[in-house]
């Protein structure tokens, strides 16, 4: 199979299988709107099954999510048919508007319209917790 099937765009390869979806879902990408390729469950030496996602012509994603979602993903960005930038994802520092508080008594309940932010609590660990309760994220 081609790794590069797409000319301009992002592949992330190295997905969790069966968690392409929920990629998505934090990367805020609308599948109804947007030009993507998933392949679930393929044979991966590294991994046993994984997904790969590929979408087309993005020019501003926002990847601070995958970190959290898809520790274990590469991240392939493709311009004219040739991958010309290959990196993991990071853990960011804050995330801002990716994930939300789960706490009912956050002030971010309350207040509709404040916007979510969560630091980073522990690296290691993958931990964020909510700026404004300390509440831990929880996908
Ligand atoms: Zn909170």
């Amino acid at each position: 199979m081609e790794v590069t099937s797409i000319k301009d765009g992002i592949i992330i390869d190295h997905v969790d299988a069966g968690t392409a979806l929920t990629v998505l879902r934090y990367l805020k990408v609308d599948p109804t709107t947007t030009k993507l390729a998933l392949i679930m469950n393929a044979s991966s030496h590294a991994l046993g099954a994984k997904d790969i996602i590929k979408i087309e012509d993005v020019e501003d994603l926002n990847l601070d999510a995958l970190g959290l979602v898809a520790p274990h993903a590469t991240i392939n960005i493709v311009r004219g048919g040739g991958i010309v930038n290959k990196r993991q994802p990071g853990l960011p520092e804050h995330l801002v508007g990716v994930i939300s508080c789960r706490n009912p008594r956050c002030v971010t309940t309350a207040e509709r319209g404040l916007e979510q932010r969560f630091h980073l609590a522990n690296a290691q660990r993958a931990e964020y917790r909510c700026d404004y309760c300390d509440e831990e994220a929880k996908l």
